[in-house]
């Protein structure tokens, strides 16, 4: 195999069936790893998988709501029984928030975003080890963004959450480096996906224009720009990386 090689890996996705995750699905399928998919929607990810497995590639479905610990078990002794050892957990699943500012939000919307986004990975990232402590080790990569790292005002829940993910990353890296386990975070900014897409129908034509022109490049991420990091992140290549976050955002931080 290759240094830039997935093929033969076993990778699960949660919210594998939309957005980043579907389009890392679909590159990592093509470039030849076994793909599991976790997601809560269950046409749209019985139908990538049908995509997959027609176009040569081999991919189960499992749903999953990653905000139950329970479920989140069943999904990993599925994927386990179904593909084999898993390599690679891409955690992925997540929602954001209606804009508003601090006091306008409720609390069952912060508890909400806290319960999919932290615990979510949380639970995933337990089961994952868990697994991976006792196959000779792995790679756990957390989708964040760049409200993870930097102030995003109007989305105080989602940041908090986010900042969270970028936290467990980190903890985790240094506390399993000796069980060859590494953690790492994709922090995007704005991406053309249906989570965006549906901010952008809530704002008037002066909103959308200053979303989509948030940062230098002046334009949205696409998904499958997002998708080629973290592709690269699941080869060997990245082998000395661990604990940190790999920021794709347009230069937004910069
Ligand atoms: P997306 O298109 O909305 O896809 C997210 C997927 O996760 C959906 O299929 C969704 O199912 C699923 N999901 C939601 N809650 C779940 C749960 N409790 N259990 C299992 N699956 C669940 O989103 P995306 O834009 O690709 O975002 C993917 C990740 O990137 C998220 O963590 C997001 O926060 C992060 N991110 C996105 C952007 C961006 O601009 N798009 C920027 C930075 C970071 P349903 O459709 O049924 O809800």
């Amino acid at each position: 195999m290759s240094d830039n090689s997935v093929a033969g890996k076993h990778i699960l996705i949660t919210g594998g069936a939309s957005g980043i995750g579907a389009e890392s699905a679909l590159l990592l399928s093509k470039r030849g790893a076994n793909i599991t998919i976790g997601d809560l929607n269950e046409p749209d990810g019985n139908a990538l998988v049908q995509r997959i497995n027609d176009e040569g590639g081999q991919a189960r479905f499992c749903k999953v709501d990653v905000s139950v610990s329970e479920s989140v078990e069943v999904l990993f002794r599925t994927a386990i029984s179904d593909l084999g050892n898993i390599d690679v957990v891409i955690n992925n699943a997540g929602i954001d928030h209606d804009p508003k500012f601090m006091l306008e939000i409720d609390d069952a919307t912060f508890h909400k975003n806290i319960a999919v986004n932290v615990n979510g990975v949380w639970y995933c990232m337990k089961h994952a080890l868990a697994h991976m402590m006792g196959n000779g080790g792995g790679h756990i990569i957390n989708i964040s963004s760049v409200a993870g790292i930097r102030a995003a005002p109007t989305l105080s829940a989602y940041s908090a959450a986010k900042h969270a993910v970028v936290g467990l990353t980190k903890t985790a890296a240094v506390e399993y480096a000796r069980h060859n386990i590494r953690f790492n975070a994709v922090c995007p900014s704005f991406v053309r996906t249906p989570m965006v897409e549906n901010v952008l129908s809530k704002l008037d034509e002066r909103g959308q224009k200053a979303l989509v022109r948030a940062n230098p490049m002046k334009r949205l991420g696409e998904p499958q720009e997002i998708a080629g990091a973290i592709a690269w992140l699941c080869t060997p290549e990245s082998s000395f990386m661990t604990g940190h976050t790999v920021v794709l955002d347009g230069g937004m931080t910069a």
